[in-house]
């Protein structure tokens, strides 16, 4: 029989990125016995490798910025599809999220005069990005292990046990979450280095696991971000909302290929970096949209006087949002005025006042990441830059106050929740999404647990059930091996469902989809040697991976397909308008089907109208870019 360890938590928190630690420690604040667990090390998650800032509209750095001007920026670089309410809870809250992590211990650079230093980045009107030089990421993470470890020996103090009310359960990969009924009642997974399987027993779940990068050839996204928490909410009869929405960054490695789709921080941009072609041109003066042409300079020189006096000029087009910047880098490549190895040129060569010490003191990880793996000294020669996929506005459906996903118990905050960033987000406002939700989330699942009459059980056959799942691969004999149909998958998605995309592409990528999900049925391996075959098995891992890629492309796929507009992170080659029909509708995905091999069935569901005093914010010829003539306020004008 295999053995399975149980173990018994108020809350449990899957993943131990920002939006997971900020969950946990507000579950423990609030006095619930809270579990973190990691796929990875404790510590390595890609909030780590944020390296850009938090936005939040201190006002620091240019005193006009405050939250209203904050929420403006982030559902125009949502293109207006955002959830309207989470981007005002974020918008309010970050500052404070910011302070708060301040007085935990974060050392954030300063101004001249002590304030918290805020740095540009694309989208946002001011400089908002708290930041700690290029590493803003890791000190977030330093800093909320440090508040767990103080709260860990608050622990200890009061109960002589480090662990009495929150453990880390580092390197342990959750496959199923438990249900009683039709509520949440645990997770279940397996520690990688012993392949030994946990139970954990616990009323509400939160979702803090990250992206799906993986599911793409080319992406800056790391070997842990295979969609788990969005297929492990979709196996829970939860929704995910907009998943069509995935962000290609403009700026990845594109040489050596070994790199290819490392990323290159926004932060260049946002110091003074520009795009070039390979005619020497700075092209993105020839990209800017229809919506956003007054915002934006229309001449390299005013673009550059704004660096230093934002109030008389606008800014450079290079910090336009992300997908406007990645499809004008695709253009020109295809233009053939791209770099030598498939890119265009990125350069901050002679661009700061400071010359090339002001570039290692500005962009240090930058610099070593150049010089390290692509033999590239970025304060003398150009770097070489293209798209890479990066970040998924898509994810699970939550109610913005609460994190509460639609099935009882569970909740979602960070990168695998949606509605934040609607089609598009823009740098900066993930990490403060993060500490913002993530709080919400610990808070919400707190006050589920304590609403609650009893605990759910948790029932033997769905423990055997996973158990047996999670060792299908090793029962079947010579099948497919895990890693040629994860390269085939990946191919799939960035071929055919990549930055640019077709009805005739979108349905071959369905095809090979289904196709793929045949073999994922057969993946196959064999036992290692050690720990029942199961000890730190990285085949056996990926084969459990593949089924959560597997779903997340087929609802990206088939989202894809549905949206016939284009807007932020989706562009429709054969649609390439945006339609303010389409922006009243988010699109819904949940399995149905054969509960033994579910599909991804997709629902049109309606925006709900953004409150008025919100709509205020905006002026009417704005609104009317974006909005049918229905949902304008009454005394707008409709567009004829
Ligand atoms: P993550 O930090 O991604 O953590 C997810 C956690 O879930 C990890 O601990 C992982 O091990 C765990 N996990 C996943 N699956 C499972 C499973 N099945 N079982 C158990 N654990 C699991 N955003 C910004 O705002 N500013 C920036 O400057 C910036 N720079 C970036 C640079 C890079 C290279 C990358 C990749 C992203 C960057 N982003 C940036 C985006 C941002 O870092 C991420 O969106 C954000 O950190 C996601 O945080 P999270 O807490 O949701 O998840």
């Amino acid at each position: 029989m295999t053995e399975i360890e149980r173990h018994s938590y108020d809350v449990v928190v899957i993943g131990a990125g920002g939006a997971g630690l900020r969950a946990a420690i507000e579950a423990r604040l609030q006095g619930k016995k809270t579990a973190i667990i990691s796929k990875s090390l404790f510590g390595k998650a890609h909030t780590v490798m944020a390296e850009g800032g938090a936005a939040a509209a201190m006002g620091n750095v240019n005193a006009n910025d405050n939250w209203q001007v904050h929420f403006r920026d982030t559902m125009r670089g949502g293109k207006f599809l955002n959830s309207w309410r989470m981007a005002e809870l974020h918008a309010k809250e970050a500052p404070e999220r910011i302070w708060e992590l301040e007085l935990w211990g974060a050392l954030f650079d300063r101004t001249k005069d002590g304030k918290i230093s805020q740095r540009n980045f694309g989208g946002h009107e001011y400089p908002r990005l708290a930041h700690v030089g290029d590493r803003t990421g890791l000190e977030l993470i330093r800093t909320a292990q440090q508040k767990i470890v103080a709260l860990q020996q608050e622990d200890h103090a009061e109960h002589g046990d480090y662990e009495a009310r929150l453990k880390v359960w580092a390197e342990t990969t959750i496959t199923r979450l438990l249900k009683d009924g039709d509520r949440i009642c645990g997770a279940f997974g397996y520690v990688r280095e012993t392949g030994k399987f946990v139970v954990f027993e616990a009323p509400a779940v939160v979702l803090a696991t990250g992206g799906i990068g993986k599911a793409f050839k080319v992406t800056s996204n790391s070997w842990e971000y295979t969609g788990d928490g969005h297929a492990l909410a979709l196996q829970a009869g939860a929704t995910l909302l907009n998943m069509e929405f995935v962000q290609f960054h403009p700026t990845g490695m594109v040489w050596p290929p070994s790199v290819k789709g490392i990323l290159v921080t926004e932060s260049v941009r946002g110091d003074r970096g520009v795009l070039k072609n390979s005619e020497g041109k700075r092209f993105m003066f020839d990209y800017i949209p229809e919506v956003f042409k007054d915002k934006y300079a229309t001449t390299p020189e005013e673009g550059d006087r704004w660096y230093d006096d934002p109030d008389n000029n606008r800014r450079p087009p290079e910090l336009l949002p992300r997908d406007e910047v990645a499809r004008a880098i695709n253009s020109e490549v295809k233009a053939g005025r791209g770099s030598p190895h498939g890119g265009v040129f990125l350069t901050v060569v002679d661009r700061m006042p400071g010359g090339a010490a002001e570039i290692v003191r500005r962009l240090p990880s930058m610099h070593h990441q150049f010089k390290e793996l692509a033999d590239v000294d970025i304060t003398k020669e150009p770097m070489e830059v293209g798209p890479t996929c990066h970040y998924v506005m898509g994810g699970v459906e939550v109610d913005p106050d609460t994190a509460a996903a639609k099935v009882p118990g569970l909740f979602a905050a960070g990168e695998v929740a949606g509605g934040m960033h609607g089609s598009n987000r823009l740098g900066g406002n993930s990490l403060s999404d993060l500490l913002v939700f993530g709080r919400r989330a610990g808070l919400g699942a707190s006050e589920y647990v304590d609403a609650l009459d009893a605990r759910p059980a948790v029932p033997d056959e769905i423990v055997d059930a996973a158990t047996a799942e999670a060792l299908a691969p090793f029962e079947r004999e010579g099948g497919e091996n895990p890693y040629a149909v994860h390269a085939e998958l990946q191919t799939t998605m960035n071929e055919l469902v990549g930055i640019i995309r077709k009805e005739e592409e979108l349905r071959q990528a369905l095809e090979a989809l289904q196709k793929l999900r045949e073999r994922v049925a057969r993946v196959s391996v064999e036992p290692v040697a050690v720990n029942d075959g199961r000890g730190y098995h990285p085949g056996w891992h990926l084969a459990l991976d593949l089924r959560n890629m597997l779903l997340v492309s087929e609802a990206v796929a088939k989202a894809a397909l549905e949206r016939q507009e284009s807007r932020g992170g989706h562009t429709r080659d054969d649609y390439p308008q945006m339609s303010a029909e389409w922006r009243k509708v988010n699109l819904v995905c949940r399995l149905a089907g054969d509960p033994d091999d579910p599909h991804v069935e997709l629902t049109r569901q309606p925006m709900p109208p953004m409150r008025a005093d919100l709509l205020g914010l905006f002026e009417t010829d704005e609104l009317k870019k974006y909005l049918t003539a229905e949902e304008l306020p009454a005394d707008v004008v409709a567009p004829g």
